[in-house]
């Protein structure tokens, strides 16, 4: 089981305690966004290049494999060094020329549905990045846009199983982005695993309330050990 885990964002030395201590709790690979896509140009928008040695000190402190976003051609040249995963964001799901472009790197590619994208559309979104010769896809289910304000987004738990049923390429769940409440994400995790998910995407801060993007949703390392017990034992039952 694949298990993401880290802060939204890359805000500065929390990201190496974050980092082992979701390391500790059983996370496979760590996350932390480098530049940010924002709903505002005014808002903050992550470290971007300060953010590069925190990227390496964590490769040699922490050791575990990093995932990490980017948006544009630059951000994947900038990032090609430090980065294990190319993240592949909402956002830019049908932009299908950075697609091919990720389709070009040899280096895996996690890629987020859509928030708008039919799971159809999800699965032939793949075939930009596979087409190119890249062939080390991960697809991720992070909720879409529905009617529903309660939640930021809607987990749609009927892509797990659809996505098995339509392609081979292994599918994990974001309960963070999927839920937008970090009351929401153990449970909803549970499920995505439940229904046949290979793995979650986890936001994890040491001081959720405190954190520069995301908090609402981020769950303490604490509670990140507890959720990798329940989805483990979950996996076992099954
Ligand atoms: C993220 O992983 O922090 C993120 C921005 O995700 P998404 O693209 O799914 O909104
Ligand atoms: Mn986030």
């Amino acid at each position: 089981m694949i298990i993401i885990a880290g802060p939204c964002s890359i805000e500065g030395k929390n990201f190496i305690q974050i980092g082992l201590a979701v390391k500790a709790a059983g996370a496979t690979h760590l996350r932390g966004g480098v530049f940010k896509p924002r709903s505002s140009p005014f808002r903050w928008s992550g470290l971007h290049e300060e953010a590069l040695p925190l990227l390496e000190e964590a490769r040699v402190v922490v050791g575990l494999p990093l995932v990490v976003e980017a948006m544009s051609p630059q951000q994947i040249e900038l990032l090609y060094p430090y980065v294990d995963v190319f993240q592949v964001g909402a956002r830019n799901s049908t932009n299908t020329e950075l697609l091919k472009e990720f389709g070009r790197q040899d280096k895996p590619v996690l890629y987020k549905r859509g928030m708008a994208q039919t799971i159809e559309e999800f699965v032939m979104g793949t075939d930009f990045i596979l087409n190119e010769g890249n062939t080390n896809v991960i697809m991720c289910e992070r909720g879409i846009r529905t009617f529903e304000s309660y939640t930021r987004n809607t987990l749609d738990i009927n892509c797990i199983p659809s996505v098995k049923e339509l392609c081979s390429i292994p599918i994990i769940a974001d309960p963070s982005h999927g839920t937008g409440r970090r009351s929401l994400v153990v449970p909803v995790a549970c499920a995505a695993i439940a229904a046949g998910a290979d793995g979650l995407m986890i936001e994890v801060h040491s001081d959720p309330d405190r954190a520069l993007t995301d908090g609402s949703q981020s769950i303490t390392p604490e509670i990140f050990a507890s959720l990798v017990r329940r989805v483990k034992a979950i996996k076992e039952v099954l």
